[in-house]
This record gives structure tokens, sequence and C-alpha cells, in this order.
């Protein structure tokens, strides 16, 4: 199985940043969709098939919480994994996201945390990533 990802950032470079860096993870990627506020993260939400999504906080048009809340309220994306990529400092907004399971990575991270968490996530452990040699071979 693999994963489709989406990646919400107001900040074209940033998301490129976290795509090269998911790539380097060694997990089973999909598809990367990308959107560039959070009104364009719940569209792509829409109209794909998305496993995680990796969502900054401030952006224009529709913020990153914003965008969670919306998630949360829709019964078909109330379990979504979602992972905070963001410079947000202030502890009262990442308690307020931490208390709904999700996790925060902040920014400038280094590409070990994301791999972390993001095998935390999805489940993928060490062992799962020495297994399939043929999917290697058709990786990149
Ligand atoms: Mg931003």
């Amino acid at each position: 199985m693999s994963l489709n990802v989406l990646i919400v950032d107001d900040s074209a470079v940033m998301r490129s940043i976290i795509k090269r860096t998911l790539k380097m993870c060694g997990l089973p990627l999909g598809e990367m969709f990308e959107a560039a506020n959070g009104q364009e993260g719940l569209d792509q939400l829409n109209s794909n098939w998305i496993d995680i999504a990796l969502v900054d906080i401030n952006m224009p048009v529709m913020n990153g919480e914003e965008m969670i809340a919306k998630l949360r309220e829709n019964p078909e994306f109330k379990e979504l994994p979602v992972i905070v990529v963001s410079t947000e400092g202030s502890e009262t907004v990442i308690e307020r996201l931490e208390k709904q399971g999700i996790r925060f990575i902040h920014k400038p991270f280094s590409p070990e945390i994301v791999r972390e968490i993001m095998r935390e996530i999805t489940g993928v452990s060490d062992e799962d990533e020495e297994e399939p040699d043929e999917l290697d071979d058709n990786a990149f």
C-alpha cells in the first residue's frame, strides 16, 4: 500500500522542501498533492484520495487551524492523520492542536524528525522497509 500525501503550505519553496524530505523517509509514497492554503487543501481532499496531510498554520485565505477545524467537522475526514508543519511558537495554539491528536513539527525541521513522525503515524517500521525489494526497483 502506498501513501498519498497532501502538502498544504503557502510557500512553494517550503512545499518542495517537504516533498523532497518525504522522499527521503523510506516510506512507500504514492501521489503527492499540494495546496497553497486551507481552502485549496480542502478542495484537494474532496477530489483525491489522501492518506495523510501535512499542514502549515499561517496561510492566507484559510489558515491551517481553520482547515483542520473544518476537516474534523466532516465525518469523512475526522480520522485523517494530520501533521502541522509550522513556525508557530504559541504554546496555546500547539496545545490546542495536540489535544486534537495532531502532531507538530517546527520549522525549520530536520529530515530525521519528519521521518520519525511519519513512521510513527503510518506504522511503517524499519522491519517493513527491508522486505520489499521489488518495490525499490520501481520506486524512482
Ligand atoms: Mg505559511
